[in-house]
């Protein structure tokens, strides 16, 4: 089997587009939507993951309020701007780059952004609201991650049906790990996370209709780990010697066994500030009690 790629360039693009439609109708209303970036030292992947979020914004017409402190700004003084951005009218989404210098508590920092202009969803309202959404309080608003929510998407985008299938989601964190288990349990799948703990891992893996790995480990996930057929989502970004980008999955290999497959680059990456860019117009939306 050679699986089909699930391309999130080109995904990305169409939500782009279809979010552009969205910012020119709330400009033309006066309310252009605002998104501050905020980038604390020079640590060099950060600085990339900043530019493009910022040229994306561009791209769609968000305005976009860059913020680079020094390596050594303190904790209070980044509480401070945010403070003040929490404030500020023109400012719908309040992003802060991690990783942050060692002096800075992140936690510390996520609980400060008022959740309502916690676009990345990483504030524990956002994080408790997807906990305990259900039904009936569907409609209740909350900021879903952005690597998580690209990633629902890019399954939605291939037809898959989620319910009744066993997905697997390699990886724990909050940022990722966590909020996809969620989502992929309110769509009815039947979930298992395992961990750098977990024992017997690729016999799991090989039981799983969908797998997503989001691990930090280059091409860790080998093609013996992919159930034939499978759905595969590589969170992953690692560097390699050559200074090429590759994924947690061997790509090459688990084309040949999976049904379908992201790329590393151009998979999940381009999703996540596509949803950056949509979290900051659902700000915008639900502040004016608009629905899309
Ligand atoms: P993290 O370091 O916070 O978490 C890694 C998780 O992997 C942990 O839960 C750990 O238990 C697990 N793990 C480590 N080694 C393992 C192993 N050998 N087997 C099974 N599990 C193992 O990482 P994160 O922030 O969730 O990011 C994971 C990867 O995804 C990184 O490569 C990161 O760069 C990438 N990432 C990409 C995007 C994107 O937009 N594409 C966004 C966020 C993170």
């Amino acid at each position: 089997m050679t699986a089909k790629i699930i391309d999130g360039k080109a995904l990305a693009s169409e939500v782009r587009a279809k979010l552009k439609n969205r910012v020119s109708a709330l400009t033309d209303k006066g309310h252009c939507p605002g998104l501050a970036v905020i980038l604390v030292g020079d640590d060099p992947a950060s600085q990339v993951y900043v530019r493009n979020k910022l040229r994306s914004c561009q791209e769609v017409g968000i305005k976009s309020f860059a913020h680079h402190l020094t390596k050594e700004t303190t904790q209070d003084e980044l509480l401070a701007l945010i403070e003040k951005l929490n404030k500020d009218d023109a400012v719908d989404g309040i992003l802060v780059q991690l990783p942050v210098p060692k002096q800075i508590d992140p936690a510390a920092i996520i609980r400060a952004i008022a959740p309502e202009k916690d676009v990345d969803g990483f504030h524990v309202v956002n994080a408790g609201l997807l906990m305990t959404r259900n039904k009936a309080s569907a409609k209740a608003f909350s900021f879903v991650p952005c690597t998580p929510a690209g990633v629902m998407k890019m399954i939605d985008s291939t037809g898959y049906e989620i319910s009744g299938k066993n997905a697997l989601v390699i990886g724990r964190s909050n940022i990722v790990g966590k909020p996809v288990a969620l989502l992929l349990l309110e769509r009815n799948a039947t979930v298992t996370i395992a961990h750098s703990r977990t024992k017997e891992l690729a016999e799991l893996s090989r039981k799983a209709d969908i797998l997503v790995v989001a691990i930090g480990k280059p091409k860790a996930v080998t093609a013996d780990m992919v159930k034939p057929g499978a759905l595969v989502i590589d969170v992953g970004i690692n560097r390699q010697e050559d200074g090429h980008l590759c994924g947690d999955v061997d790509t090459k290999a688990a084309s040949e066994v999976a049904g379908w497959i992201t790329p590393v680059p151009g998979g999940v990456g381009p999703m996540t500030i596509a949803m950056l860019l949509e979290n900051t117009v659902l700000a915008v939306e639900n502040r004016l009690g608009l629905s899309h």
